[in-house]
């Protein structure tokens, strides 16, 4: 079992399988990244395969895929299979935008992926399509169709943005409750990449919007999910991932690591550990060691809690689509 220096239980590793996007949301992506990682940097599948397994082996029961956008990456159905066949009553889900999703569906639920988080912003093209900055609507909703058809289970996650897709949060409810699709609202998480004008809506407000149309009664947070969720109208529940609220990481059970090898202990910071020199030679031991530093170092809390936030000097440098969000 994996216990961080604050006594938390960590059994949740996030992986980056790649920086590299299709779409450029504003809150994440705003414009061409000038520096990719150059692709000699990025570990192979192989290479992560060896960190995973000291993952595993120690206490890690839940792994996500995410990037940048993780279908751009060659052969992740393999990977997934790697992963799937060494423990295959691992909990493995994979985040993506969903936009190659229609014809790689099915082969990556072959491979033994369970559950996918799709990103859905908008219902209006001309709105996804200012979000995304590009004309995504379409093929995303056919990548969410098709994902239902084989039999992946599917939770949609939407960034509520102030004047931009604000007014959304009701259809994007119909739309989910319909499907028989939990939705999770997420907070913007201020960060350097963003479009600098974006202003998020705060989990109180959403929460007011989505009474505008419907009752709603609190349920909590379930085990160490981000997530508080809520009953609506008595029949379907949702969710509000909330990083601004003060409860939100007594139970963080997560590390990240990114494409080129770095542990990431917290999204906020900007510390972490590479643990790449390790796993190109095969070193589980010195894998190992790096990921007891990270628990042992791992923060106790985020600082977008603090109102402050946004002349704060501590926000990590690192973009989300590195860390995969
Ligand atoms: N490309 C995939 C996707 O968009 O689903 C996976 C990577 S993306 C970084 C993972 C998640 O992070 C998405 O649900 C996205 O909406 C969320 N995200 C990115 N930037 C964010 C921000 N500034 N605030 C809140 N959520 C953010
Ligand atoms: Fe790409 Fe996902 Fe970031 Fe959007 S949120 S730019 S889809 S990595």
């Amino acid at each position: 079992m994996l216990i961080d220096g604050h006594g938390r239980t960590v059994d949740y590793l996030r992986v980056s399988v790649t920086e590299r996007c299709n779409f450029r949301c504003q809150y994440c992506m705003p414009e061409k990244p000038f520096s990719w990682v150059p692709k000699e940097n990025l570990l192979s599948f192989e290479e992560l395969f060896v960190f995973i397994k000291v993952a595993i082996d120690e206490g890690i029961t839940k792994i996500r895929l995410t990037g940048g956008e993780p279908l751009l990456r060659e052969d992740l159905d393999k990977f997934i299979e790697m992963i799937h066949n060494y423990k295959p009553d691992i909990d493995l889900a994979l985040t993506t935008n969903a936009y190659l999703l229609e014809a790689t569906a099915k082969r990556l639920k072959d491979a033994g992926l369970k559950r996918l988080n799709i990103s859905l912003d908008s219902l209006k093209p001309e709105v996804a399509h200012h979000i995304a900055q590009k004309d995504v609507l379409k093929q995303v909703l056919r990548g969410i169709d098709k994902a239902l058809k084989v039999g992946l289970g599917v939770k949609i996650n939407m960034v509520p943005l102030k004047g931009i897709n604000d007014d959304e949060i009701l259809d994007i409810i119909d739309y989910c409750r319909k499907r028989n699709l939990k939705v999770r609202f997420i907070e913007y998480m201020e960060n350097r990449h963003a479009v600098e004008s974006l202003r998020g809506m705060h989990g109180k407000e959403i929460l007011e919007k989505v009474k505008e149309g419907h009752t709603i009664r609190a349920l909590g947070r379930e085990g160490a999910s981000p997530s508080f969720n809520y009953m609506l109208d008595e029949e379907y529940e949702f969710g509000l991932i909330d990083p601004h609220k003060h409860d939100f990481c007594e139970n963080c059970n997560r590390i990240r690591l990114t494409a080129e090898g770095n542990l990431i202990p917290c999204l906020y910071f900007d510390e972490a550990l590479s643990i790449a020199k390790f796993v190109k030679k095969g070193d589980i031991v010195g894998a190992s060691e790096v990921l007891g530093k990270v628990l042992r170092d791992k923060p106790k809390e985020n600082r977008w809690m603090d109102d402050s936030v946004d002349s704060s000097e501590d926000i990590s440098q690192r973009a989300f689509y590195e860390t995969g969000g």
